[in-house]
């Protein structure tokens, strides 16, 4: 087989952790395929398997989601053959490497007209946005919703499709310029700043109530400004960490804030079958298409380089979506 390079950690920390080493690509056993990546996508979950905050055994790898070429396939795949073009999101890391084998029925076949980059930047982070908007909250025209860090990966995408559906959008940014360029993706209205005056912001913005849902991946730092922010019966949709996970909570909060609801969503449990992944990527294409949603890539680092784009992603200092180079 072809020699490969991969990133890998042998202990949790900080991103001086990751490292670049030469591997030997196993060969697909029944029912896998290798694909050699051509693009990788870099997600915040990426860096809770660094920091240990999801565990996994060590050595591990990193990363979850890419896209590229089938270069070998197992002994009773029928599903594809060396040279198909295909993406896969993985809720296993391993995807920052020149190759990955994945489970054949895990990976989506790629339009030619979708590019690698393009996919890599969007698999994860697009799907995320679409069933958080159509199957988790099931928004319908004419709610409102709170969306943070909206000129993130998952933001940037959310924004747009939460607008096509007809919903009110009120984005929130770390800085001005990423509260404009969620203005330009379509937010109606585009906050920004610390998280204390936000519920009353929203509320001026929403017409002097709360939102129908809001959606938070920021976890910690903005769970009682996302609560106050909800309209009696509102839907809290928290689903990430991004300032670290949400403490403990008191179940009486939710009673306090107006018979609240309150879902923590993975993706992983929204795509768990082969028919529901591939409709939500099947859906998340058919966004791209229609030009509904853009695809911003804000960044791209070398393979090599994993440990600059971990700095940059939680240093706050990147917007849109970021990719890795093999
Ligand atoms: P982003 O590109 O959105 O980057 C994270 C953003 O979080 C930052 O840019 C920043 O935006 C904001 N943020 C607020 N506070 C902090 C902080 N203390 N440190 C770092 N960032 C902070 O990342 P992704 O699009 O990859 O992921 C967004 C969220 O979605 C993450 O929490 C991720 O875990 C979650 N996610 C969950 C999934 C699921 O299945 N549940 C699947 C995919 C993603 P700003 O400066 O504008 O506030």
């Amino acid at each position: 087989m072809i020699p490969g390079r991969r990133i890998v950690i042998r202990s949790f920390g900080g991103p001086e952790v990751i490292e670049t080493g030469d591997f030997t690509p196993a060969r697909p056993g029944a029912g896998e395929i290798l694909v050699a990546n051509r693009a990788i996508g870099v997600n915040f979950i990426d860096t809770y398997f660094r920091t240990g905050l999801y565990p996994q055994p060590l050595p591990g790898g990193l990363g979850s989601e890419a896209a590229g070429i089938v270069e070998a396939v197992g002994p009773d795949v029928d599903m594809f053959q060396p040279g198909d073009r295909v993406a896969y999101v993985s809720n296993y890391p391993g995807a920052y490497a020149t190759h990955h084998l994945m489970p054949a029925d895990r990976v989506i076949p790629l339009p030619d007209d979708i590019d690698f980059e393009v996919a890599a930047a969007a698999m994860l982070k697009g799907m995320t946005a679409a069933s958080l908007a159509e199957d988790c909250a099931r928004m319908q025209a004419g709610q409102s919703a709170l969306v943070h860090s909206a000129a993130g990966g998952v933001g940037s995408i959310l924004v747009p499709w939460l607008k096509d559906m007809g919903v009110t959008v009120i984005a929130h940014a770390g800085n001005a310029e990423k509260a404009d360029m969620a203005r330009k993706a379509g937010a109606d209205h585009a906050l920004f700043g610390p998280f204390d005056s936000l519920a009353n912001d929203v509320k001026t913005a929403n017409e002097g109530k709360g939102v129908d849902v809001v959606f938070d991946g920021v976890g910690k730092d903005s769970w009682a400004a996302s609560l106050a922010s909800l309209r009696p019966r509102g839907l809290m949709v928290t689903f990430g960490n991004a300032s670290g996970p949400v403490p403990p909570i008191s179940v009486l909060d939710l009673s306090r804030g107006g018979a609240l609801f309150l879902t923590r969503p993975t993706l992983f449990a929204y795509i768990a079958t082969p028919e529901e992944y591939r409709d939500l990527a099947a859906r998340l294409f058919d966004r791209i298409r229609r030009g509904i949603v853009r695809i911003d890539i804000g960044q791209s680092f070398a393979l090599s380089d994993a440990a600059e784009a971990h700095k940059a992603l939680e240093g706050r200092r990147t917007t849109g979506s970021t990719i890795l180079l093999p």
